[in-house]
C-alpha cells in the first residue's frame, strides 16, 4: 500500500506507465488528500486513487474493492478451475444445466443483450475459439495458429449468447459448442461496480484504473478527472480528455495481448464470423457511464474495424468512440472530437461523424 499527495499544476506526465493506454494527467492539486494504492486482479495492476478520505477510511474502502475483485477473478475467470463460470462450461459442454449465482447472472443477461446489439460482433459465447488460438493461458501458446480446419468446425458449430435458455436461475445451452468467455467486458463490469462500491462506503471522488480502462466518480478537485490515451502505437499520449462524474473509458486494442509465429501477430481479439484474430484496426475507445457496455462495445468496434465501426456504435447506441486504424489515422463520433485534445503532432482524422 502506498499513499501519495496530488501532483501540482503542470505536473508531466508520469514516466511509469504501466498502463498500455491510460495515464492520468497532472491536474492543480485538490486540498483533499488524496490515497493511491494498486491492487493486482484479472492479471493486470488495477489502480485506486481516491480524494477526500482519511487514509483509514480510504483502505477500508479499497479492502471491500479488492475482495470483491478477487470473487470476479475467481467466479468469472474463463479458464482457471474452480469458479463458477468453469462449472457452467462444464455443464454446457456436457449438455446439462447450472443454478448460476446472482453475481454472474447479471453478466450473462447483459452479455446476452450486448451481443445482439453489436450483431454479435461482441460475442462471450466463443470461448471456443479464444482457447483454440492458445489465449486461455497466462502466457499466450507460441507456435503455428491452429488448424483452419479446427478453426472452421467452430464458426460452423454458431456458438452464440441466444443459445443459452436462462429458466430463474438455472443456465443451460442449446448449443454445447457455446464456451463462455466474459474477458471482452467483465472489467468494465467490474470497475463500474467498483466504483458503485466505493460510492456506497462514502466515497465520491475516486478513480479506479485498470491498465488504462477505468471508471470515475466525482472530480479531481476543482476540475473533471483529466486523462491520456496512449498512443496505440509507439510511446507517449495520443490524446487527452476530461472524464466526467460516472464515466468509463475503455480501450481494446490488437496490440495489447497477442501470440506471434513467422513475423505475424495474432491477436486475442477475434471476429467470430471467421474465427480469426482481428488485423485492421490498432484499437476502439469508448466512452460510457456503463462500464459493461463500453468494454463490450470497444471489443466489438475492433471487430467491425473503420468501414463498419459506425453502424453498430449508433446500434448500440454509443456517442462517444475513436478508433485509431492500422494506419494511424483516427476515427471519431463528432461528440468524441469535441472532447478529445491531441497531445502533440496532430494525427491525420478520417471520419468525425455521428453515429447513427
Ligand atoms: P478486450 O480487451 O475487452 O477487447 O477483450 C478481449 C478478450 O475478450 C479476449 O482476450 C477474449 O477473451 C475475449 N474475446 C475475443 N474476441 C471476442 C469477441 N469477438 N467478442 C467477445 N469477446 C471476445
Ligand atoms: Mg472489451
Amino acid at each position: 500500500m502506498t499513499s501519495m499527495t496530488s501532483p501540482p499544476c503542470g505536473y508531466p506526465l508520469p514516466s511509469l506507465l504501466s498502463a498500455l493506454v491510460l495515464v492520468l494527467l497532472g491536474a492543480c492539486a485538490p486540498s483533499a488528500p488524496e490515497y493511491h494504492r494498486s491492487l493486482y486482479v484479472f492479471g493486470t495492476l488495477v489502480d485506486v486513487d481516491i480524494l477526500g478520505l482519511t487514509p483509514e477510511q480510504a483502505a477500508k474502502a479499497v479492502d471491500a474493492v479488492e475482495t470483491d475483485f478477487q470473487r470476479m477473478h475467481r467466479d468469472w475467470h474463463a479458464w482457471k478451475p474452480g469458479g463458477e463460470l468453469v462449472a457452467l462450461n462444464e455443464q454446457i459442454a456436457a449438455g446439462g444445466s447450472l443454478r448460476v449465482s446472482p453475481f454472474l447472472m447479471p453478466l450473462l443477461e447483459q452479455g446476452r443483450a450486448l451481443y445482439l446489439e453489436s450483431d454479435g460482433l461482441f460475442n462471450p459465447a466463443i470461448g471456443g475459439l479464444v482457447g483454440l488460438w492458445g489465449f486461455h493461458r497466462d502466457e499466450p501458446s507460441g507456435g503455428a495458429p491452429p488448424s483452419a480446419t479446427a478453426i472452421e468446425a467452430l464458426v460452423q458449430a454458431r456458438p452464440g449468447m441466444n443459445d443459452l435458455k436462462i429458466e430463474g436461475d438455472r443456465v443451460a445451452s442449446r448449443n454445447p459448442a457455446v464456451q463462455l468467455d466474459l474477458g471482452g467486458f467483465a472489467k468494465g463490469y467490474a470497475l463500474n461496480r467498483a466504483v458503485e462500491r466505493l460510492r456506497g462506503l462514502g466515497v465520491r471522488d475516486a478513480v479506479v484504473n485498470a491498465g488504462g480502462d477505468l471508471c470515475v466518480t466525482g472530480r479531481h478537485g476543482e476540475r473533471p478527472w483529466h486523462i491520456g490515451i496512449r498512443h496505440p502505437q509507439g510511446v507517449g499520449v495520443l490524446a487527452s480528455l476530461h472524464v466526467h462524474d460516472g464515466e468509463c473509458v475503455m480501450t481494446s486494442g490488437n496490440y495489447e495481448r497477442y501470440r506471434e509465429y513467422e513475423d505475424v501477430r495474432y491477436a486475442h481479439i477475434l471476429d467470430p464470423r471467421t474465427g480469426q484474430p482481428v488485423r485492421h484496426v490498432v484499437s476502439a475507445t469508448v466512452i460510457h457511464e456503463d462500464g459493461g457496455r463500453a468494454d463490450a462495445a470497444a471489443t466489438a468496434l475492433t471487430v467491425a474495424g473503420p468501414t463498419h465501426w459506425e453502424r453498430i456504435a449508433g446500434r448500440m447506441g454509443l456517442r462517444y468512440v475513436m478508433l485509431v486504424d492500422a494506419e494511424g489515422r483516427v476515427h471519431m463520433t463528432a461528440d468524441m472530437a469535441e472532447r478529445i485534445r491531441f497531445q502533440g503532432q496532430s494525427p491525420e482524422v478520417v471520419t468525425a461523424a455521428q453515429a447513427e
